[in-house]
């Protein structure tokens, strides 16, 4: 039976929902749907100017109101998700959600989906009757859109990866604070540094000076200073496991999603009696302003020539660019700047390594708001609407 197309949409005011809303402008999609605005602030007021016979917001949380649509996207957040969720479903709801927030994504009848990736695995879902469609973790999404052709290939033995993540993963707060930070910093030595004499170690004394005593609502957000520094751990302790010498002891949540979302997503690992392929390696948020950079190490089952390795990652989908591994096409290409606002997920760095011809590097970088986040969404409404 086909599926309708009045399609509630909650969250669309917030980060990933406005980039998903620009997204679906520019593809089209409004011309194929009936929206319905949702709002956890506003119920009652105008719905914005993209909407067509539904103009009056509607309470995100009134179930009457979510039960009438054929398919919800949320991009709203976890703790929205985990309120109204089992509530609707509960009340007999039978149709698409459609998530950006990693509640749901590890549940049995939920797929991550990333089409371009693992649309097998989507149409099988769909052919079983599967409802339940949910964004995978920005960092993995990207990685897989770069690198899938050798996870596709069955190559790999492991990953590890080394994540750069931007601000902007945690929400436009946390690029706010950033941003601030920076402007405080700079203000701190701006007589210095307007003049060419002045002594660079004083310069330096002064900048993380201010950094030690930046105020508790300077860091409000990141809880530390990030301007001028790292942070190496985001999201959650997982607290697992009790002693140092278990795997996966000591582990961030944004680390240990890298192996579980990126099996789930291809189809592998226990939940589809098979092996899953070891994922594993730090999380660090840098003072990037948008898109997640990250440095891979992988162990391929075989030795494979670099420039057939090159050439699979190349031809696996419309999206992903091989940057020639040297100095100039890297800084030019291969940076959070370069691809901010660009489906484009560049891979380069591309070398074997020095512990054997089977160990190859390569680094990426993707928008976490595009393909991270709101492009899979909106593909996933187009694949339902088609289906
Ligand atoms: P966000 O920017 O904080 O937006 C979430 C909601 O906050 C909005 O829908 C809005 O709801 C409310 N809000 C309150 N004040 C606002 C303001 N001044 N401007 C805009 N919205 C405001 O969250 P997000 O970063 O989009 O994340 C949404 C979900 O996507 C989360 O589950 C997150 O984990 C996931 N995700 C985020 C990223 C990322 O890179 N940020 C990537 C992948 C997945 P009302 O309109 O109802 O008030």
């Amino acid at each position: 039976m086909k599926i309708g197309n009045l399609v509630g949409l909650v969250g669309w005011r917030g980060m990933v929902g406005s980039v998903l809303i620009d997204r679906m402008q520019a593809e089209g999609d409004f011309a194929l749907i009936e929206p319905v605005f949702f709002s956890t602030s506003n119920a009652g007021g105008q719905a914005p100017a993209l909407a067509k016979n539904e103009t009056t917001l509607q309470d995100a949380y009134n179930i009457d109101a979510l039960k009438r649509c054929d398919i919800i996207i949320s991009a709203q957040g976890g703790d929205y998700t985990t309120a109204v969720f089992p509530k609707l479903r509960a009340a007999g709801w039978a149709g698409h959600w459609i998530d950006a927030a990693s509640t749901l994504r590890m549940e049995k009848d939920a797929v991550i989906i990333l089409d371009p990736v693992n649309m097998p695995v989507i149409q099988t879902a769909l052919s079983q009757g599967g409802k339940n469609w949910v964004g995978g973790n920005c960092t993995v999404s990207c990685m897989l859109m770069g690198v899938g052709a050798l996870y596709k290939a069955g190559l790999v033995e492991w990953m590890s990866t080394q994540t750069y993540q931007a601000a902007s993963g945690g929400g436009a707060q946390h690029m706010r604070e950033l941003l601030t930070q920076y402007g405080t910093l700079n203000a701190e030595v701006k007589a210095l540094l307007d003049d060419p004499k002045s002594a660079i170690l004083e310069i330096d004394r002064l900048v993380i000076a201010k950094q030690r005593s930046l105020s508790a609502s300077e860091t409000a957000n990141f809880g530390v200073p990030l301007g001028g520094s790292l942070i190496p751990w985001i999201d959650k302790d997982l607290g697992i496991g009790k002693n140092h010498d278990e795997a996966g002891w000591g582990q961030s949540k944004e680390e240990w999603k890298g192996m579980a979302e990126t099996n789930k997503i291809l189809g592998q690992g226990e939940g589809f009696g098979s092996t899953a392929i070891p994922v594993d390696g730090f999380c660090v948020r840098v003072g990037a302003m948008r898109c997640h950079s990250q440095a891979l190490t992988f162990k391929l089952k075989k030795n494979v020539p670099s420039a057939d390795i090159e050439a699979m990652i190349a031809a696996d989908n419309p999206w992903v660019k091989v940057v020639p591994n040297t100095r100039e096409a890297t800084i030019k290409d291969l940076t959070p700047v370069a691809v901010t606002g660009t489906m484009t997920i560049p891979v380069g760095r591309i070398r074997k390594l020095a512990m054997g011809p089977e160990y190859v590097g390569a680094f990426t970088v993707g928008d976490q708001l595009l393909w991270g986040a709101a492009e899979p969404l909106r593909r996933m409404l187009r694949i339902l609407l088609q289906a």
